[in-house]
């Protein structure tokens, strides 16, 4: 085992020449409870349709990252800061007719900026241990990241499940690098949640159901990156502008208003991404939205996901200046924009009392194939009033 204070310094330093912020090591195994948590947030179904995340096997190998590598005796934990969203949580839903975005995808795609520097590491990693063998991970299903994270005293798990440090706060993206080599372990964190509840009652649409437990159905970055269907009905009017993640629970963070201000390279925020008109992403084709988003974590959604976001969005606005667009996407080729437009208009009506909106949404509810599309079509004019219950 590599004792020595000295190797672990020299890894450090390795890690951070690379790029990374935060290098800590722990043995490859959970706390029973943290089996638990798992095994019951799996149970209950909080993982939507995430289905990749319930099954039984990579359930089991989570559960074991020893069953990642065999001989595996130690997983170095690493972290990297990102650069925090430059708006309040106010400042933010003012400006309604633009669209809020995850700070971590403000940037190029970190996935992949992260794989570059953990193979890097690794190469560094082969020359200074000798023979070992190691495998990578960035945000890979079968790796409880946060978990290992805390065991390795990167930092704590906060109540909104996410990986907190000190003095950087949350705004970190996480990789992880297993290897056969022997390190001694270090300290696993304390945890400084204290008694806040500020994320828990901060979250727009309540999806921290319990400390330590979010329901990804009801949570607003799952909905709007990972979800692939139509948005419940009641959860849309509690997105707000939000349309490629959120960032709420961080930001009401006492220890993300600590955390210091970080300049950064590859990462950097991309102007166009800082609160963007939804006007103009809603003017996307497919190849303009490739173009838009080449190289960015925002391309994951696809056309169909990121317009269906950015038309709730609309619908939200209150701004009638929408109308037009809206009508224009009850034509797009995509069913998940079409109905998620004429929920839009239905909600825009109040404020355009435009006999057009009433005109089309008719029009449509009697051209449309497409089922789901036509219960939204119907559901529009419903809320309108135009049909009855
Ligand atoms: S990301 Fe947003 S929706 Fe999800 S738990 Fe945090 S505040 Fe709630
Ligand atoms: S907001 Fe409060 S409870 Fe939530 S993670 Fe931060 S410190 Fe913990």
């Amino acid at each position: 085992m590599t004792r020595d204070p000295t190797s672990k310094k020299s890894i450090r330093k390795l890690a951070c020449e690379q790029g990374f912020d935060l290098c800590c090591f722990t043995k490859p195994a959970f706390s029973s409870q943290h089996k638990i948590q798992l095994d019951s947030w799996v149970a209950a179904g909080m993982h939507g349709e995430m289905s990749y995340m319930a099954e039984e096997t990579r359930v089991e190998r989570r559960k074991q990252p020893e069953s990642m590598l065999e001989s595996i005796k130690t997983v170095i934990a690493l972290g990297m800061k990102h650069v925090p969203p430059p708006y309040s949580l106010d400042e933010a839903e003012e400006v309604k007719s633009s669209g809020v975005i995850a700070a971590y995808a403000h940037g190029d795609d970190y996935h992949d900026v992260m794989k570059k520097r953990l193979k890097a590491f690794a190469r560094d990693l082969d020359e200074l241990l000798g023979t070992h063998d190691q495998r990578v991970y960035v945000d890979t299903a079968p790796v409880l990241e946060h978990a290992l994270a805390e065991r390795a005293g990167l930092g704590w798990q906060g109540k909104h499940t996410l990986t907190i440090h000190r003095e950087h706060g949350s705004y970190l993206m996480l990789g992880e690098l297993f290897t056969t080599a022997e390190i001694e372990p270090d300290e696993p964190t304390s945890f400084h949640c204290g008694s806040c509840t500020a994320c828990i009652d901060v979250c727009p649409t309540q999806a921290i159901v319990a400390p330590f437990v979010v329901d990804a159905r009801l949570c607003i970055s799952y909905l709007t990156i990972e979800y692939r269907g139509f948005i419940p009905e009641k959860l849309r009017p509690l997105m707000g502008n939000r349309i490629y993640g959120c960032d709420d629970c961080q930001l009401v963070c006492p220890w993300n208003q600590k955390a210091e201000v970080i300049e950064l390279d590859h990462l950097q925020p991309r102007h166009e991404n800082i609160l963007p008109a939804l006007s103009a992403l809603f003017e996307l084709n497919e190849e303009g939205f490739r173009e838009r988003f080449r190289k960015s974590p925002m391309k994951r959604p696809g056309r169909a996901g990121l317009l269906r976001n950015v038309a709730i969005a609309m619908g939200n606005s209150q701004n009638i200046a929408f109308v037009p667009q809206l009508l224009i996407a009850l034509h797009d080729n995509e069913a998940l924009i079409r109905g998620h437009s004429a929920w839009a208009l239905a909600q825009l009506f109040p404020y355009a009392m435009d006999g057009e909106i009433i005109n089309q949404l008719t029009y449509h509810s009697h051209q449309e194939k497409n089922n789901e599309v036509l219960d939204e079509l119907h559901l529009a004019l419903k809320n309108i009033g135009v049909l009855n219950e």
